[in-house]
């Protein structure tokens, strides 16, 4: 039988299991087992299930595969952090990163294969947006992390950006599938306070999140506060603008009661202003936010400068004067092309 025509049995939850089986006139308890190979031992293989007799393997082998990811190729960079180039059942390949601090250990994870959206200063941006992540294949980039982060920095993972390749909210259903195993005890068993979605702001999107009432973090790649300015680097700012993109994130506070984060490089010649600044400042009083400043990391071809020191203390000075709680990121793994916006299976 070709295996294209198989079903992915990891998209059967625990109940559909117990039913298949069931149906197939066996106990209903053989789907909690496969269940829990398949989830919490991680099995690759219906072979690997021993507890199941050759002949439910060779059943299930008949009619399902398990689409597992694969780690194609790791880079570690010398600072810790690891790149890993991740290849999927049907051959595409995704990045998800690793990165190590002293205190903790934060996986990059992917959403989609390339991405939909143009922002100019990405990498991601080049390639195509091929398809969404499953969910099972978003939770196997975490769950690959998790097993590096024990074996090369001896402790579990702790913390999960949605950072990677893609916009997490143009793939919500799946996004949230994969958080409910991240964060379920029969998955990893994650505090979801742990886990940051970060989305080029999608306003309808943040509007169903709010409702949904999710509890995980929300950081908001913001760059500008103007909006002829955003839209000239994040061109889809023209059909999503900041009217609406404040408006959703003020109904987002309302109903979570979650700080959002603001993500924003600044470039010279681009938004290193002090109106660039002030902008910034009246955004970020429309709902408790606080602002992530974060190194540029350039892609070929030069057309974006990060902006010197004198600017970026402009903004710390200013954004702090305001009450603004302000942080700056600096880059990992850049060696190795794992830093933000440089995902672009160059490998
Ligand atoms: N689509 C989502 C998540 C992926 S991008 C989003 O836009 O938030 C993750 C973060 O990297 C975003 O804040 C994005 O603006 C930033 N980023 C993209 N390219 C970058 C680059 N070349 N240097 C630094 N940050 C970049």
């Amino acid at each position: 039988m070709d295996t294209i025509q198989k079903k992915d049995i990891r998209a059967l939850n625990r109940e559909q299991l117990r039913s298949f089986f069931k149906e197939s006139g066996d106990e209903a308890y053989r789907g909690d087992q496969v269940f829990e190979w398949l989830w919490k031992k991680g099995a690759h293989s219906f072979e690997d299930m021993t507890n199941l007799s050759k002949k439910t393997r060779a059943m299930l082998m008949d009619q399902y595969v398990i689409n597992h990811i694969k780690v194609d190729k790791m880079q570690r960079s010398s600072d810790g952090t690891i790149k890993n180039a991740v290849r999927l059942h049907d051959g595409l390949i995704v990045e998800s990163v690793l990165i190590p601090t002293s205190t903790r250990t934060t996986a990059c994870v992917s959403s989609q294969v390339g991405c939909s959206l143009d922002c100019k200063f990405c990498a991601t941006s080049r390639l195509k947006r091929m398809r969404n992540l499953n969910p099972d294949e978003i939770y196997d980039q975490v769950v690959a992390i998790d097993r590096q982060s024990r074996l090369y920095h001896d402790r579990p993972l702790s913390n999960i950006v949605f950072m990677g390749m893609g916009e997490p909210l143009m793939n919500y259903n799946n996004l949230l599938k994969s958080i409910e195993k991240i964060t379920g005890s029969e998955g990893l068993g994650m505090s979801p306070k742990r886990i940051t979605v970060s989305t080029s702001g999608v306003p309808k999107m943040i509007r169903k999140m709010a409702d949904d009432e999710v509890k995980f973090k929300l950081a908001v790649s913001l760059h500008s506060a103007i909006d002829t300015i955003r839209t000239s680097i994040m061109p889809f700012n023209a059909t999503f603008t900041l009217p609406d993109l404040r408006e959703s994130l003020i109904y987002w506070y309302q109903k979570t009661k979650s700080r959002i984060t603001y993500e924003y490089v600044v470039w010279e010649g681009i938004n290193d202003t002090q109106k660039d600044v002030d902008a910034l400042v009246d955004f970020c009083k429309f709902a408790p936010s606080k602002v992530n400043l974060i190194e540029y990391n350039p892609i070929d071809d030069g057309a974006f400068q990060q902006a010197g020191e004198a600017a970026l203390n402009l903004y710390v000075n200013t954004l702090e004067k305001n009450g603004i709680t302000v942080t700056v990121r600096r880059s990992r793994g850049k060696d190795i092309d794992a830093a933000c916006g440089q995902l672009a299976n160059k490998s």
